[in-house]
């Protein structure tokens, strides 16, 4: 959440509540270039504190390209950053993306590009769609498809990339946990805490986040990992209430938890399996709702909800099994006609890596299925494969436009960009 307001401070200047900030605290520069300066306030801190999630979930959109530096800013596609060279030419210390345009069109200026960059550089520029309408430069969220800032996007960020997780190659039989007999959510749940990534306060305290570091179940001990899932009283009680406390003892000579974890699965069958990892799960939801509800839950609670999240879950799977077949038969891809009176186009991308290039085809056939007008254009550069689709469906609808076709329904097949698209218009 302070991760929220930290953006909005850099992506919405306009904002009254950006403006009182900047006006206090960073009147000469932007929120990324800002110091804490002396004596903040607790907000201010707050706030500034989650600025590094800012920069790594930025990206620019880019407009004329007169407002974006061209050093240390993000705005080739892939999300990277090109940080100044130690011995650069003054002159092109202070160039902005404009100055790698053509003069009279909005295209790379390939040439004058090579001149500066290597070439995996470059190529990462030639890569970067420029769109005509995109007219302002503007900050996007480069996390979501929508560019949209989100806080799910923004946690997946600190979890995966900001907090350093190198020198964490566990070696482990992972393939004991992705072939475990439960929910996905449950095997990403201990992956990410065989990979120490779970935010224990001990993990928050080591990663700079000022908070207390007492276990917030049982207010005696640190809360790390060890104890939170196995050392504190908490944890004994539910391991006991399941038989395994002994055996679990037996596993403490590791110190730490991916050890323990990966010793275990190794003498569980796969029935202990499931549920030693449910319990894992649900003794952290246990823990959250502690710190962010100040719900109590007795260790029955705990053990209830692992047991009933992996028992709905089978029964879900056994009933998926049974209807598998004729669910894919169901599902069988197949051209259907319009209604009555209505068009249908469809559109399609492909890509091409070695040109560089988009192809989008689109067909408009009528109520009886028979074809009217098809229509190929190649787009440059190449895009991921939701943009491509996107881009196709913005050139089927001028296209459809033009030809003053009405009654036209639109078919494509990515089910992000249809999703987008009716956030979008129908919001
Ligand atoms: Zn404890």
């Amino acid at each position: 959440m302070l991760g929220k307001q930290a953006w909005k401070l850099q992506a919405n200047p306009g904002n009254l509540i950006t403006r009182l900030f900047k006006a206090k605290y960073f009147s000469r520069s932007d929120f990324l270039s800002s110091s804490i300066g002396h004596n903040p306030s607790y907000v201010w801190r707050s706030i500034w504190s989650a600025k590094f999630i800012v920069r790594g979930g930025y990206k620019w959109s880019i407009g004329t390209g007169y407002d974006i530096p061209v050093w240390d800013n993000r705005w080739v596609s892939d999300g990277s950053v090109f940080t100044r060279p130690l011995q650069l030419d003054p002159m092109l210390s202070y160039l902005n993306v404009s100055d790698l345009l053509m003069a009279n069109a909005k295209k790379w200026n390939m040439p004058l590009i090579c001149s500066i960059f290597d070439n995996s550089s470059a190529t990462k520029i030639s890569q970067t769609p420029l769109l005509e309408s995109v007219v302002e430069d503007k900050l996007i969220w480069r996390l979501e498809k929508n560019g949209h800032y989100s806080v799910k996007s923004a946690y997946r960020y600190c979890i995966n990339e900001a907090i350093d997780t190198t020198g964490l190659q566990i070696p482990g039989q992972w393939n004991k946990i992705w072939r475990a007999e439960v929910p996905p959510k449950i095997k990403n749940f201990i992956w990410r805490l065989c990979r120490n990534c779970i935010p224990t306060r001990a993990r928050l305290i080591q990663k700079g986040v000022n908070c207390p570091d007492i276990c917030a179940l049982c207010e005696n001990e640190q809360e790390n990992n060890l104890h939170i899932f196995l050392l504190c009283n908490n944890a004994k009680e539910i391991w006991k209430s399941v038989g395994w406390w002994n055996t679990l003892q037996t596993h403490l000579q590791h110190n730490n938890i991916a050890d323990i974890i990966f010793s275990v699965l190794q003498v569980f069958n796969s029935d202990q399996v499931s549920l030693f990892m449910v319990l894992l799960w649900s003794i952290w939801q246990q823990r959250n709702d502690k710190v962010w509800r100040d719900k109590v839950e007795p260790f029955q609670h705990v053990r209830a909800r692992a047991i009933n999240l992996l028992t709905d879950w089978k029964g879900a799977q056994n009933h998926k099994n049974l209807h598998s077949q004729q669910r894919q038969h169901n599902t069988a891809i197949c051209w259907s006609k319009p209604p009555t009176g209505r068009y249908k186009c469809n559109i399609d991308a492909s890509f091409s890596k070695q040109q560089n290039k988009v192809g989008i085809g689109m067909c408009i056939r009528d109520d009886q299925g028979r074809f009217v007008l098809a229509k190929t254009e190649w787009l440059s550069p190449i895009t991921d494969v939701d943009i491509g689709e996107a881009l196709g469906l913005l050139s089927a609808l001028n296209w459809v436009h033009d030809l003053q076709l009405e009654n036209v329904d639109f078919e494509l097949d990515s089910r992000n960009v249809v999703t987008s698209f009716h956030i979008v218009f129908w919001k």
